[in-house]
């Protein structure tokens, strides 16, 4: 099966054109809103598409639409750093998902 753990599979995948269609998807089916701001009542334009389950655990799920929500960057930043926080507590772990921005 394919995994997502080194940078380089990483990279490949998100400079993939499925994603980048999935990714468009992902953020039309949610108006671009931060669905997580949305959640606590409030409103903030989303741009980043997040992996609710992390693809580094759940390959499989890396395109399942369902696995996908629109975040505004603080959002997810919270949210990344609340799963990997248990994996590594002392190291930044921003380089892990920042290509998810793109
Ligand atoms: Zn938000
Ligand atoms: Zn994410």
């Amino acid at each position: 099966m394919t995994e997502y753990k080194s940078k380089e599979q990483k990279k490949k995948f998100y400079n993939s054109k499925s994603w980048k269609e999935l990714r468009l998807l992902a953020l039309d089916r949610d108006n671009r809103e931060c669905q997580e701001c949305k959640r606590q009542g409030k409103f903030n334009h989303g741009q980043n598409v997040h992996h609710i389950k992390e693809i580094y655990f759940y390959p499989e799920l890396a395109l399942d639409l369902d696995n996908l929500e629109t975040v505004c960057i603080n959002c997810h930043n919270i949210e990344h750093k609340r799963t990997f926080a248990h994996i590594n507590p002392n190291k930044s772990t921003k380089k892990i998902w920042q290509d998810e921005r793109w």
